[in-house]
């Protein structure tokens, strides 16, 4: 504990390199190779036709899916992304229709309001759970809104009673993205399953994966039915369908292939291991590092599980008296690799401080169909953006298979910073 800081020239306290995280086994490698084996890697026709709806794999993931989350239809698609597409597709968005979403998640939440020609407005995060503010959400309601994308941010679900109640007086559609969240809880059911449409990732950074995938899932019949045409080229099977209204009924190829089903099978029976996996590394590194002055641990909403994409923290630098990425530094010098400093805030990015999206002529914002002018500049998401800019801390979860001992020698090498803080303070 005395020995000096990593960061000074002293000794790191973590030296061996720790497990990479990896979900799949010997029964997802079974799996792909009974498919390939079949030679039918993917039955899905771009028509109305008994494989409109894919092959056998896709038919039993989607399945054993709708059951496992207890929903009515379960949809795969070839990328979260296109899951989300497909979800504002699907719920009747017009061009200029805004959509409220919150800007701590990955871009592809506001770039999927985009692809249908709609407005993302940004609301701000909750100061405690990082998920967009119930609050905030009806500060940004106009008569323009339509829809709410609620992110269930670093593995735990947005206030889905607050959010859901908000849109049933104003008559909103609510997405979840719960990419980050499979497998966590909000009064006793899955995240992601409590608003019209929402679903997950099964990219390969994510909880369980099939190299890229996703997971739409709704109760809602006809919301079921255009994800499925959106899918699937839509255009060229509404009139064999007999689909009369013709809403966003252009399609895409977001078909996932029967490889990735089949190793989603054998994944998805594996989820609630992997997530308890993460819960008791949480709760190991909970009770070391609360004794820690000016560090803030996750907090979890009554009720809710969190699933630990990430392990969010605040740090009160003020009090610390040491500055963010000087904490940061020497954490990493002690060799805890998967710690940085804040999260992306999307409405920063290029395209919206440029608002240059589809051409570059500012469609859509400067075209007929956006009813009003909207502001992406600094200063509309005060918590996440003086929680990004100073005070904000994650740890990722999902890059290593953490035991105890390794979980242990983390939280001995903050510690050993944390009794180091007088050096610290004097770095500027
Ligand atoms: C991973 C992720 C996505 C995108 O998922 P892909 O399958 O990579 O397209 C969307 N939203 C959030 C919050 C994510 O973490």
């Amino acid at each position: 504990m005395n020995s000096q800081l990593a960061l000074l020239g002293g000794p790191a306290t973590i030296t061996q390199n720790f497990k990479h995280y990896n979900p799949i086994g010997e029964e997802e490698v079974q799996a792909a190779k009974e498919v390939i084996e079949s030679g039918v890697l993917s039955q899905f026709i771009g028509a109305w036709h008994p494989d409109f709806l894919g092959g056998p794999k896709v038919k039993e993931f989607e399945a054993l899916c709708a059951k496992h989350f207890g929903v009515k239809h379960a949809i795969t698609v070839n990328s979260w992304t296109s899951g989300l597409i497909a979800a504002v597709g699907a719920i009747g968005i017009q061009p200029g229709d805004e959509v409220i979403v919150p800007p701590w998640t990955m871009c592809a939440s506001a770039t999927a309001i985009l692809h249908w020609n709609a407005i993302p407005v940004f609301a701000d995060i909750d100061p405690q759970t990082f998920c967009i503010s119930p609050q905030s959400i009806e500060d940004n309601i106009t008569p323009f809104t339509k829809a709410i994308m609620a992110v269930d941010i670093f593995g735990q679900s947005a206030d889905m009673d607050a959010i859901m109640s908000i849109a049933k007086r104003h008559h909103l559609k609510v997405i979840s993205d719960t990419a980050q969240a499979p497998g966590a809880m909000y009064k006793g059911k899955y995240a992601g399953t409590l608003a019209d449409v929402g679903g997950f990732s099964l990219n390969y950074h994510k909880h369980i994966h099939t190299g890229e995938g996703g997971i739409l899932v709704t109760d809602d019949d006809e919301i079921a039915k255009r994800l499925q045409l959106i899918r699937n080229h839509a255009e060229a099977v509404v009139q064999g369908m007999g689909m009369t209204d013709l809403t966003n009924m252009v399609g895409y190829n977001f078909r996932l292939g029967e490889i990735e089903c089949a190793m989603g099978i054998t994944q998805l029976k594996k989820l609630g291991h992997f997530v308890n996996g993460r819960q008791k590394v949480a709760q190991r590194f909970n009770q070391t590092l609360s004794s820690l002055p000016g560090l803030t641990l996750p907090h979890v909403m009554p009720d809710s599980t969190h699933a630990y994409y990430v392990y969010p923290m605040l740090l009160d630098t003020l009090a610390l008296g040491v500055k963010r990425e000087t904490l940061i530094k020497a954490l990493q010098a002690e060799g805890v690799t998967g710690i940085g400093a804040g999260y992306q805030n999307v409405h920063m990015l290029p395209m919206f401080q440029q608002k240059i999206a589809y051409g570059s002529h500012g469609f859509p914002w400067t075209s007929d169909i956006c009813h009003r002018e909207i502001s992406y500049t600094k200063g509309i998401c005060p918590v996440a953006e003086k929680y990004h800019d100073e005070t904000y801390m994650g740890f990722a979860m999902c890059l290593h298979d953490l035991n105890h001992a390794d979980v242990d020698l983390i939280a001995k090498a903050f510690l050993k910073v944390w009794n180091h803080l007088d050096e610290l303070k004097r770095i500027p």
